[in-house]
């Protein structure tokens, strides 16, 4: 129900003083003030209902609204609100344990707040590992184009996408980018044989040209998510592992977005038959209910720092990292992933979604491309599909409104170069009804099957 009266008017005035947003030139026109949320919908402060089709930020994986989340955090707080993670307490020391169980047993966990302070911490880990088994020279960090890894002055440098460093930059030096696979726009002929890719090629080159000895990671994402969805080919990762290992390099996956079920598995990584040295995770680790993120650390690599030196133990300090209230919490959410089998819903959800879409819009002019995993999808938006020249921006911003004002919310890539920016993005939560998914292909299909209309 749409509200005649706009009641967001004197909250924006206030907002425009004293909240700074992220992300876009700043316009109270565009901005929702975002008052409940229950399920996969949220409500603004005039009533209007959205089915948030992208989770927030990919990230309220068992939904809006769960009450016992909020209620393991009270509890936790009235017991023991804070007790820094130099020491220990039992919400960490159990959460821990469940995160090692889930990524196969051989990990220790270090806990942050934040994506940008798990890949951090996994940069200084990498590089103090090498230095522990006196590599001294290995401090370069390889990532891929496209790819985005933080806000902080190394995640960013690590981040592929250079218009998010723009104005920003000089930032951490030793890092270098090579290219992501693009399955869409690669040959049928260049998919066959995952060494012989010429991105898996790139790798290769890349650290053998650095020098492997000065290399002492890979950072990479299952599947590119803000960059497009990019889905790996088969044999990608594996073929990137083993090339680390012949470098030397250690390979950390970034599962901020694809862990914890977006892709129909409880780690994107377990799609793929690879076991990275170093997990990061964040944002659905508590379904964004409170902030808390993990670098989890094979424990070879942990071993390495237990020598007797006075600069042998990892001196990284975070003073709320590992908050018991949001590790109470992170334990009850992974709980209700488990009982309601989300891991399982978000591969059948996700498989559902594909088919539909890809069946509705197989003959529109406009869809090049339908992509994903579990319930992580990607709609690339040409302009001619013989071509696959993208969309212009515009456009692509026009189905995002519509959608809106048909109350679906739904993401586009954050590449915000012309010509990259032509994703669409679904990352709902996992929790989804079947109800919620047959609006969202409901509202996309009549939304792109009218897209000729602002055609210009
Ligand atoms: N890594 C990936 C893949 C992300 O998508 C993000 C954020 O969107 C981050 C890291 C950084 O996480 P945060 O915003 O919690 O610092």
């Amino acid at each position: 129900m749409v509200h005649q009266v706009d009641q967001s008017k004197d909250v924006l005035k206030q907002d425009e003083q004293f909240v700074w947003h992220s992300m876009k030139p700043y316009n109270p026109n565009l901005t929702m003030v975002v008052t409940s949320a229950k399920g996969a919908w949220v409500t603004d402060i005039n009533g209007n209902k959205y089915l948030d089709a992208m989770a927030g930020l990919w990230c309220v994986n068992t939904g809006y609204g769960r009450t016992e989340l909020a209620e393991a955090a009270y509890d936790q707080l009235k017991e023991m609100a804070y007790y820094p993670l130099t020491h220990s307490h039992l919400p960490a020391v159990k959460l821990a344990e469940k995160l090692n169980e889930m990524l196969g047993g051989d990990y220790v966990i270090f806990f942050s707040n934040s994506g940008s302070e798990a890949n951090e911490a996994a940069f200084k880990i990498a590089r103090q590992y090498h230095q522990q088994r006196g590599q001294h020279n290995r401090y370069k960090i390889v990532s891929r184009y496209r790819s985005y890894h933080g806000n902080s002055m190394g995640a960013l440098a690590a981040t592929g996408q250079a218009q998010r460093k723009y104005k920003y930059e000089p930032l951490a030096p030793g890092f270098l980018h090579v290219s992501p696979p693009d399955t869409y726009r690669m040959l049928d002929s260049d998919l066959e044989n995952a060494q012989d890719m010429a991105c898996v090629k790139e790798v290769d080159r890349t650290m053998t040209w650095e020098l492997s000895e000065t290399v002492a990671a890979m950072i990479m994402e299952p599947i590119i998510t803000g960059g497009g969805v990019l889905m790996p080919p088969d044999g990608y990762m594996k073929a990137v592992k083993e090339i680390c290992e012949k470098h030397g390099a250690l390979l950390i996956v970034d599962e901020v977005i694809c862990g914890f079920g977006r892709t129909g598995k409880p780690f994107g990584f377990m799609n793929y038959e690879v076991q990275p040295d170093i997990i990061t995770m964040a944002k659905g680790i508590t379904s964004a209910y409170l902030p808390l993120s993990a670098t989890a650390v094979k424990k070879e690599v942990y071993e390495a720092f237990k020598g007797n030196d006075e600069y042998d133990f990892f001196r990284h300090i975070n003073t709320f990292g590992g908050n018991p209230a949001a590790c109470a919490l992170a334990l009850k959410n992974l709980e209700i992933m488990e009982n309601e089998k989300l891991f399982v819903r978000s591969k059948e959800l996700g498989d559902q979604l594909l088919n539909e879409l890809l069946a509705h819009l197989q003959n529109n002019p406009y869809v090049g491309d339908v992509r994903g995993k579990g319930l992580l999808v990607g709609i690339e938006l040409v302009k001619n599909k013989a071509t696959k020249e993208p969309l212009a921006t515009g456009m692509v911003n026009e189905v995002i409104g519509t959608c809106k004002k048909n109350g679906l919310i739904i993401g586009k890539n954050g590449v915000t170069v012309e010509g990259y920016n032509n994703v669409l993005t679904l990352a709902p939560p996992l929790s989804l009804e079947d109800n919620d998914l047959s609006f969202i292909i409901q509202v996309l299909t009549n939304v792109l099957n009218e897209l000729y209309l602002f055609e210009s």
